[in-house]
């Protein structure tokens, strides 16, 4: 059914205001966080950019992600939910056409991207709070050792002002996976089954508040972050609302500069003006031209499992026996 155009255009603005609201707001960073530049080699190394749903990844970290990928990470897609509650605005969509829609379109932001596989793991979606945490803690443990990876990306599980507990489950159940992988005694079947234990060792947990400890410069990926916020049509703020902004003013005999002749233009410029508005101020608070914010959990989060300063204690303060 075709909108109205103030239903139409509210819809839009209610979109940026609930995209602003959802996304970090620059003012909520208080401590100097460590600032990620591109350049770091990553040869060898593995990623899984997991996500809830079909648009945080896009929406949240594709920048950063893109730019591990191009600083020689091999990538991975993990999918937690099938997206049936994920509807397009102004096109709401059956459940059923959700769930095909959006496994789609997450095949095509995993193109896009440059990971090689989605893995998706098909709970409802807004239904994540009774799902068996074991069994989902289970699932991503195979997969961590199967895929062999480093370094997650996943929302930020002590995360402030949460609504949606699909964000909330997976954050926790993706914690203690990337721990329990790298323990023999968990789930050892796997391990005689002839996958050896994998510890995850960097954690991008994409924050909203309270604490962000890293800023990543994504200026050298911003172009991949509008691919994957363009192909996130059912339900991201970017898709066509672009060309569809400009089609809605062209009917009325008016144009807006920022959106072009085409409706190639139209789309990648809204969302560059509007979706990307949070990295664009984040960026310029610390120099940058775009930026993402991340909780950040390195090697060192498990430091009862780094021996260095026992190593260093041994050495100061063993003597001989006798
Ligand atoms: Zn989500």
């Amino acid at each position: 059914m075709p909108m109205q155009r103030r239903d139409f255009l509210t819809r839009m603005m209610t979109g940026v205001s609930v995209l602003g609201a959802t996304q970090l707001n620059a003012q909520w960073i208080t401590a100097p966080p460590y600032i990620e530049r591109a350049g770091a080699p990553h040869v060898g190394k593995v990623l899984a950019a997991i996500q809830p749903h079909a648009d945080d990844i896009a929406l949240l970290c594709a920048g950063t992600v893109a730019k591990l990928l191009n600083e020689g990470y091999t990538g991975y897609m993990i999918r937690a939910t099938n997206d049936d509650m994920g509807d397009e605005v102004g096109d709401p969509g059956t459940p059923g056409e959700n769930v095909y829609r959006n496994e789609r379109e997450v095949d095509e932001q995993t193109r896009v991207l440059g990971l090689k596989k989605h893995f998706s793991l098909q709970y409802p979606n807004h239904r994540m709070s009774d799902v068996s945490r074991n069994e989902l803690i289970c699932r991503l443990i195979f997969l961590f050792r199967f895929l062999k990876v480093d370094t997650v990306f996943c929302y930020d599980p002590w995360g402030h002002d949460e609504e949606n507990p699909d964000h909330y489950v997976l954050g926790h159940c993706v914690e203690a996976a990337s721990w329990m992988a790298g323990r023999i005694h968990d789930y050892p079947e796997q391990i005689a089954a002839g996958f050896e234990a994998q510890t995850v060792k960097d954690k991008y947990y994409y924050a909203r508040r309270p604490e962000i400890t890293r800023v990543v410069d994504i200026s050298s990926t911003v172009e991949k972050k509008i691919d994957a916020n363009l192909a996130n049509m059912a339900k991201g703020p970017g898709g066509h609302h672009g060309s569809r902004l400009r089609a809605q003013l062209a009917k009325e005999g008016k144009k807006l500069p920022l959106l072009g002749d085409d409706d190639v233009t139209a789309d990648r410029n809204y969302i560059r003006e509007f979706v990307l508005e949070p990295s664009r101020v984040l960026g310029q608070k610390y120099g940058l031209q775009y930026a993402e914010a991340f909780h950040y959990l390195g090697p060192m989060a498990n430091a009862i499992e780094t021996p260095t300063r026992m190593d260093e204690y041994i050495r100061k303060n063993a003597v001989p026996l006798r």
